[in-house]
């Protein structure tokens, strides 16, 4: 098939580079000139184990290339993803959806009639139909179809991800488009995937239910382990013995200093407004959050008490990055606590096997880094 992917970020750039793995013909656009000249070279802007060699196993191929320019990337393409970022407003924690709206603005007026334009973006219960609104208006043919079909990857292990997801969710009102876009993943139906089609709200819904359901199972943990410390016992026995119950699983049971990313903290903020825009209430989401972002305050407070205050103290932090394995530090707690430190009079000398250069472009020099 002819594919386009709008936005090379870690969802775009991975979705791209995959789907040309199953043999498509993918070009990907970003409006980031300095990472498509990157991209064109051959280099991954950001870490993300695998991919850049994959990337250039397919680029030889010949099976993609990259583009600032909006009519080549869309003109003559079957299927548009869009890709983009959905951040948080700062204001209100509520989704930002101008990136999406603007990439449906700017790919309308090239599509090829019975293209089918994915949402792969995290996007709020209704944007599908937004979308294919701003599109039609746009000047797109009044018959496109827009499709949710939701990202689970996780960074660090995206590539695998993608290529071994527990299900590919396609949210589409006509039967017959899920199945076209089905059929991008034909080498993962044949290997037993699971595929769910559903309404493009539930699936855009999935999306962040899932997320939540995360950010509570961490929020869960982080909150035994204070209570563990006060018992005097290790928090590690306590989370394998709960993990080791298959009913309750081992994974998002690592306590820290409160979950971070560029996906979690938007995207519960995002399911609360979510529910407030339906009349409703998530009392479990809300406090999930109000939990994690106490917890660097009770990480603080443990760490000037052990130190008798914090002024003039020299502190080391490993890692920098919101978890291992990647080099994005958005909304990272080990961020947060540096900045925190330093305002305390603390010095702070930091170390990241993945993660230094972003790390430096936010702290700049206000940290050594060994
Ligand atoms: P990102 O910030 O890494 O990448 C977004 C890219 O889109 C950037 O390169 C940016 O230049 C580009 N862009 C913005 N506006 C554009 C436009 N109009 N046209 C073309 N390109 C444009 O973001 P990301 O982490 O890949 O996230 C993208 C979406 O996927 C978000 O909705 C996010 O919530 C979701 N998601 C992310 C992850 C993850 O782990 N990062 C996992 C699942 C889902």
């Amino acid at each position: 098939m002819e594919i386009c992917v709008i936005g090379a970020g870690y969802v775009g750039l991975v979705t791209a580079v995959c789907v040309a793995e199953f043999g498509h013909n993918v070009r990907c656009l970003d409006i980031d000139e300095e990472r498509v000249q990157a991209l064109n070279d051959g280099r991954v802007p950001f870490y993300e184990p695998g991919l850049e060699e994959l990337m250039r196993k397919n680029a030889a191929k010949g099976r993609f290339d990259f583009t600032t320019d909006i009519k080549v990337a869309v003109s003559g393409a079957e299927i548009i993803y869009i890709a983009v970022g959905t951040p948080m407003n700062p204001d209100d924690g509520s989704v930002n959806l101008e990136y999406v709206e603007s990439a449906a603005r700017d790919i309308a007026r090239f599509l090829s009639p019975g293209a089918i334009v994915v949402d792969k973006s995290t996007v709020p219960v209704g944007t599908a139909r937004k979308v294919k609104k701003i599109l039609v208006e746009a000047g797109a043919p009044e018959n496109v179809q827009v499709v949710s079909n939701p990202e689970f990857l996780r960074e660090g292990s995206a590539v695998k991800d993608f290529m071994e997801p527990d299900r590919v969710v396609i949210g589409a009102d006509e039967a017959e488009t899920a199945e076209i876009v089905k059929t991008i993943y034909a080498p993962l139906v044949d290997a037993g995937y699971e595929f769910l089609i559903t309404s493009p709200e539930a699936a855009e819904l999935i999306k962040y239910a899932s997320n939540a359901f995360l950010a509570v199972k961490l929020t869960f943990i982080n909150e035994i382990a204070l209570l563990v410390d006060k018992v005097g016992v290790d928090v590690l026995d306590v989370a394998r013995g709960i993990g080791l119950d298959r009913r309750i699983g081992a994974k998002y049971l690592h306590p820290g200093p409160g979950y971070g990313g560029s996906c979690l903290p938007k995207d519960t903020n995002g399911l609360l407004h979510i529910a407030r825009d339906f009349d409703s209430r998530l009392r479990l989401v809300e406090t999930a959050v109000a939990v994690n972002n106490s917890l660097r305050d009770v990480l603080v407070e443990r760490v000037e008490k052990a130190l008798g205050g914090l002024d003039g103290k020299r502190i080391c932090l490993l890692g920098l990055a919101f978890k291992a394995d990647t080099d994005d530090i958005r909304e990272s707690p080990a961020i947060a606590l540096a900045r925190f430190f330093i305002d305390r009079g603390a010095r702070v000398i930091a170390y990241d096997p993945g993660a230094m250069n972003s790390a430096r472009r936010e702290l700049a020099d206000s940290v050594e880094y060994a």
